[in-house]
């Protein structure tokens, strides 16, 4: 192992992976170092979706434009980490349909049927989109640009592109001190010791002894996320359905994921029988066939959280030379090219979105809600 770096990128997650990506490709000399493997914790079990607009809760301010040119970037990425890689990243188009059952349903996705990249369709019109869906269905907000990748065939992508591009990936290498040394640090893994100009966390909801390490008082919680993969035999799903916070998401892979529970400050990966059954009643309230599925899997993962929900993007409060992407909650698929690029021009110290620095720092107050 090569001792000295010019970045060194902790946490082989999507987010880690997509850093160390941009930086190659801005021909950095970096290196990946992860406690497993790559992909293999939160990142292996997200659905996928690019839910830029699904997931704004209907505010369309500071998240709303970051994650549009996340989602905008995966069209250029797809062709381009296939090049680089041979991987496929399993982009697929159809969108998102986020259905209403009733007149407040309805009412509810007001907001969302505003933005002039979404349609409002009646009845009528979803069924002949989907004739499985529910007859119960009043109407659906239909975003098109809200398609979905495979996540864990994505994070590889970026690693394996990286590496291309000249990045080290050290696999099964935890890191577990950081020491400044003058104008660099000397970072301390089981296979022993490196020497980088600049440290980038990315270690996903397991950031917080390192954040103590860093001196950083902030903490990440866990949102556990479980899901049921079904095998998707006569393809017949064109678009992901969405109901409240459940949704069924059809793959480029023959797959369709049924999820996902919110499950607050739980560290267990365990999948619950009660949680099965209630990720059952919903896809059923979407699609009563979706329970002659046949089961591939199941899968969890803890959504790293932050305090408001928006994720940790930026500079250590106290050292240039220390970047944070942390807490990416339930975007981080959608989130990693933007991420990637914002921490790349913050090292390059190219131009950055004001107002993201702003909006990301990690030590933002409290009460600015964006
Ligand atoms: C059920 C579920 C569904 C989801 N669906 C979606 C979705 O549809 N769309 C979307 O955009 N997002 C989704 N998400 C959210 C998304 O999965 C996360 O936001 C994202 O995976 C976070 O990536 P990460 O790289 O920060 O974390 P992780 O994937 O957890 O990666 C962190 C890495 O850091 C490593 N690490 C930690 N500590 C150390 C250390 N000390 N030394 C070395 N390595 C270390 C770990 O081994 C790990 O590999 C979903 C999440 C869940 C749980």
């Amino acid at each position: 192992m090569r001792t000295n770096y010019e970045v060194v990128v902790i946490g082989g997650g999507i987010i880690g992976c997509s850093i160390a990506y941009y930086l190659a490709e801005a021909q950095m000399d970096v290196a990946v170092f992860d406690g497993g493997q790559i992909g293999n914790k939160t990142t292996k079990a997200a659905a996928g979706m690019l839910g830029a607009h699904s997931e704004s809760d209907g505010d369309f301010s500071l998240f709303f434009p970051f994650a549009r040119s996340s989602q905008a970037e995966y069209i250029r990425l797809k062709d381009e980490l296939y090049e680089l890689s041979g991987m496929d990243i399993g982009y697929r188009t159809g969108g998102i349909l986020k259905l209403a059952f009733s007149e407040r349903d309805k009412s509810n996705l007001d907001p969302l049927v505003k933005q002039p990249t979404v349609d409002w369709l009646d009845y009528e019109t979803v069924k002949k989109m989907q004739p499985e869906i529910s007859d119960t269905v009043i109407g659906a907000a239909y975003i098109a640009d809200d398609v979905n990748v495979i996540p864990t065939s994505t994070c590889l992508a970026f690693a394996k592109s990286a590496q291309m591009l000249g990045a080290s990936i050290f696999e099964n290498c935890p890191v577990y001190d950081i020491k400044k040394n003058g104008n660099e640090y000397t970072v301390k893994t089981d296979n022993g010791e490196v020497r980088a100009k600049h440290i980038v966390l990315a270690t996903g909801v397991y950031s917080n002894s390192l954040f103590q390490n860093l001196g950083i008082s902030e903490k990440l919680k866990p949102v556990k996320g479980e899901s049921i993969i079904v095998h998707h035999d006569k393809p017949f799903l064109e678009h992901t359905l969405f109901y409240e916070k459940s949704y069924i998401v059809p793959r480029n892979n023959g797959k369709v994921v049924i999820g996902a529970t919110m499950i607050e400050d739980d560290w267990s990966d365990s999948i619950s029988l009660q949680s099965v059954e209630v990720l059952l009643k919903h896809a059923k309230t979407m699609l009563p066939s979706s329970i002659n599925w046949k089961i591939d899997s199941f899968t969890s993962g803890l959504r790293p959280t932050t305090f408001d929900g928006h994720p940790f993007i930026g500079r250590h409060p106290e050292d240039e030379q220390i970047f944070i992407a942390c807490g990416h909650f339930r975007n981080g698929i959608l989130l990693a090219p933007a991420t990637g690029k914002m921490i790349r021009n913050l090292i390059l110290k190219q131009e950055v979105n004001k107002e993201w620095i702003d909006a990301f720092r990690i030590n933002r107050q409290e009460k600015v809600m964006i």
